[in-house]
Parts: C-alpha cells; sequence; structure tokens
C-alpha cells in the first residue's frame, strides 16, 4: 500500500515516491532557542514525529534533521534583555526543548545542527548565489533578489504581482532594491555578534540556516521537508529559492505543513495568558501521554481547538487502551491459538494502515483501532495464550506509530501492578486517601487485591 499526502508544492495529494529506494530523509524546521517552546509548537512536533514513526512502522530507513536556531533576532534581543552571552541563553532552552520532547516521547532526530556551528556553509551557499548573480550587496548587507527566479512563490501559491501589492515582506529593516527580496547576510550592528565573510563583518539571515544545514546532512536534494504553516510564506519560500538557485538542482520533493492550535476557541497569546508551556500542563496535573494523544489527534491539515475538556476526552481513551492491555496481561489463558483471532488482527490492521495511507488520516486510524479493542474486550474469555501475545504485538506495532505508551504492552502484569502499588504508597503519603482508595479500586475490579502486611503490601489474584 502506497502512503499518500497533500503536497503543499503541488497543492494536491501525491502518492510518496522515495528519491532512494527504501530510505525517506526528512528536514523539519527546529525550535528558536529563545524562550520555552509552546503547544503551538509541539502540535508540529508532535505530529513529525507521527508521520516519522508511520515511514518507520511502513519500513523505510528514515534519515531526520531538525535544526536548532541558536542565532536571530529574538535569541539576540533576548540575550541582551538578560545581560547575558547568547551562549549561556540559548543553552538554557535548547536543555529544555530536550527535555520536553523526551517527555512527549517524540523520536530524536538523527542530527541537531546548531545555525551558529554552520556559518561556514552558509556563507559558501552566498557566495555562490552571488556568483551566479541572484544575490546583490547593499550597504552592508547580502539579499536575495526574487527577481531572478520566476519559481518564487510557488510553493504558497501566490503570484509576483500579489507579493509585490500585498503580502507581508520579511521584517528585516534593511535597505534592498525591492520590498519583497530578502536578507541573506546583515552587515554588522552594535551589540550583535558576527563573523567576518568575504562580504563583510556581519550574521546570517534566518532563511539561509535551513537551506545550509538541511543540504549538508540529507543532500541537496531530499524527500519531505515539513513545519508549521505559518513556516510557509516567506520561510520555506525563501529556502526554496536560495537552495534551488545555488544547486541548480530540485532541492525538496514533497513539502507537508500543519495547522495552526488555538486555545479554547481563542488564539494564543502571550497576553491571554493560554500559550501553554509542557510544564505548565504539567504542574496542572496532565499527564505526557494525554497532551501528546490529544496533540495528535486532530488531523494536521484541521485547525486543532485545544481545550481542557479535549485532555480530559483524551484521558479517557488513552485510559481505555491502557486498561485493555492491563486486562490481557490479566490472563491466564490456555495453550493454542485460533485462527479467528488472528485472521481479525490482520485485518484491523490493514484498516488501520489504510487510514494513516490517506493523508495520515489518523481520526480514522483510531476508530480502527477502538473497533479493535472493543471487539477483543467483548471476546476476551474465548482467547488463548497465542491470541494474547499476537494481540500484544499488535498493540505494539499500532504504539510504534502512535507513541502514546510509553512502556511495551507486553511488560509483565506484575510490573504494571508493582507500579500501581507504589503510585498508592505515594498518595497515602501525601495523605492523597482519595487516590489511594481509587488506585485500590481500580485494581479489585481487575480481580486484583491488595494486601496491607507489616511487610508492606502484597498483591493476590481474586479468584473467580
Ligand atoms: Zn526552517
Amino acid at each position: 500500500m502506497d502512503i499518500r499526502f497533500y503536497n503543499t508544492l503541488s497543492n494536491q495529494l501525491e502518492t510518496f515516491n522515495s528519491i532512494e529506494k527504501g530510505k525517506m530523509r526528512i528536514y523539519t524546521c527546529g525550535p528558536t532557542v529563545y524562550d520555552f517552546a509552546h503547544i503551538g509548537n509541539f502540535r508540529s512536533y508532535v505530529f513529525e514525529d507521527l508521520v516519522k514513526r508511520y515511514f518507520i512502522y511502513s519500513r523505510y530507513d528514515v534519515k531526520h534533521v531538525m535544526n536548532i536556531t541558536d542565532i536571530d533576532d529574538k535569541t539576540i534581543k533576548k540575550a541582551n534583555e538578560l545581560n547575558s552571552s547568547l551562549e549561556a541563553v540559548t543553552q538554557q532552552f535548547i536543555d529544555a526543548f530536550f527535555n520536553d520532547i523526551a517527555k512527549l516521547n517524540i523520536i530524536k532526530a538523527d542530527v541537531y545542527p546548531r545555525a551558529t556551528q554552520h556559518i561556514d556553509e552558509m556563507i559558501s551557499i552566498i557566495e555562490i548565489l552571488e556568483k551566479k548573480g541572484y544575490a546583490y550587496q547593499k550597504g552592508d548587507s547580502v539579499y536575495f533578489s526574487i527577481e531572478k527566479f520566476p519559481q518564487y512563490g510557488r510553493l504558497a501559491n501566490v503570484s509576483r504581482d500579489k507579493l509585490n501589492t500585498g503580502l507581508r515582506s520579511d521584517a528585516d529593516e534593511y535597505e534592498k532594491d525591492n520590498i519583497q527580496d530578502f536578507v541573506l547576510w546583515k552587515g554588522k550592528k552594535e551589540g550583535e555578534p558576527f563573523w567576518a565573510t568575504p562580504f563583510g563583518d556581519g550574521r546570517p539571515g534566518w532563511h539561509i540556516e535551513c537551506s545550509a544545514m538541511s543540504m549538508k546532512y540529507l543532500g541537496e536534494h531530499f524527500d519531505i521537508h515539513m513545519g508549521g504553516v505559518d513556516n510557509i510564506f516567506p520561510h520555506h519560500e525563501n529556502e526554496i529559492a536560495q537552495s534551488k538557485c545555488s544547486t541548480g538542482k530540485p532541492y525538496v520533493n514533497y513539502w507537508i505543513h500543519c495547522q495552526h492550535l488555538i486555545v479554547e476557541d481563542q488564539k494564543m497569546s502571550k497576553s491571554l495568558g493560554n500559550q501553554y508551556t509542557l510544564a505548565d500542563l504539567i504542574d496542572r496535573g496532565y499527564d505526557e501521554m494525554v497532551i501528546r494523544y490529544l496533540l495528535l489527534s486532530t488531523h494536521y491539515r484541521k485547525l486543532l481547538n485545544f481545550t481542557f475538556r479535549g485532555l480530559d476526552q483524551a484521558k479517557k481513551s488513552l485510559m481505555r487502551i491502557n486498561d485493555f492491555i492491563f486486562s490481557l496481561n490479566g490472563l491466564k489463558p490456555v495453550e493454542g491459538e485460533s485462527e479467528t483471532f488472528s485472521d481479525f488482527i490482520k485485518e484491523n490492521e490493514i484498516g488501520f494502515k489504510k487510514n494513516m495511507n490517506d493523508d495520515f488520516n489518523i481520526s480514522g486510524a483510531l476508530g480502527v483501532f477502538f473497533e479493535f479493542i472493543h471487539y477483543i474486550n467483548l471476546h476476551m474469555d474465548n482467547l488463548k495464550k497465542g491470541d494474547v501475545e499476537n494481540i500484544l504485538a499488535y498493540i505494539d506495532r499500532v504504539n510504534s506509530v502512535l507513541g502514546v505508551i510509553k512502556q511495551s504492552s507486553s511488560d509483565t502484569l506484575e510490573k504494571q501492578i508493582m507500579e500501581k502499588i507504589t503510585l498508592r504508597e505515594r498518595a497515602r503519603q501525601e495523605k492523597n486517601f482519595q487516590l489511594a482508595d481509587s488506585i485500590r479500586e481500580e485494581l479489585k475490579s481487575k480481580g486484583i487485591l491488595l494486601i496491607d502486611t507489616p511487610d508492606g503490601v502484597r498483591w493476590k489474584l481474586e479468584k473467580k
């Protein structure tokens, strides 16, 4: 089965064909490390992780690169505000970023190149662009002339006329020949870090960072480039212009963009106090996996309305999956295996794939998986040992795509019960007797009795 999805570049659904058989090379725009990432950023990162995991599940050898923008207007501004060095400020947010993605169970990229460590690569692209006549120097800065690249505007689907009249230009305040031309290299300014180059002291523009770092690690022509919809223009449009004009080759075959996130029907903003970080939500008592579940369960081309009610629903859905695994591990099935169940697993997995292959239709895929849980729950008593193993292996495959359960589903019942007991002990120490009682009840409903003894808590299976 082929993977089909919407390519921003062609404005239509396309079947994925990799440049090199069996391999998928992907670049995703990473964080600008001047602040903690917020749930809007995480929506993109979690979706990108879902896509990557699905390619891995589909047996592609995936190479993933994500940049870290550790120099730009915002990082410099922050360092000046804090009266600190750029390195110290950015390192703090780089650490926070890695911490957050680990919590959200996002698979790490193969390389996280930092802009400040790839200045030479940027300089050489700018030199080529100047030599080929795509770039010009004005004052202390170097600009890309969009006049020279007739395809400019194709990704964002905007015509040249429209570009000249309406669209917002690059925010950089430097002189340039044409209002839409964008800066490749910014001349040195007081109080800013700079590098010496053949075209003068200064620092790189933001867009050139991604062209230089993607091509260095993935080659001049690679498969997929992802980001949020707000990256389409001008950032990705500019990346295409710089890369194609410098190499004379195609740059990226497929562009995938994730929609925005709003919070409780409102635009997310610092002034409204709804620009939540991961830590904010964890402080409110939400589990990281619940947050991940909510972020990935809306189709990526739809606006995601992030609400606390939605988080509660995500919690319930996740609990259904976890309870299901818990019950399976608690069975004492007889030896054997039946074709009915193995056929059912096969059929269900085909349904799961069919949905994921259809523009990553996550709601459809989740729906199919919950149908599976429902059916097996109804037939729990008829499962034999081999069936249980096959079911657990299937859950692991689905979870290798979703990533919403941190432990392997075939972890022993013993281990899962011990985790619950530890949780209950902690609750009792904290005098949270309501939580402690609810854990006891939860276990009891699954036929597990807890016995408090002077030596600690023991457990036994209730006789049916
Ligand atoms: Zn980028």
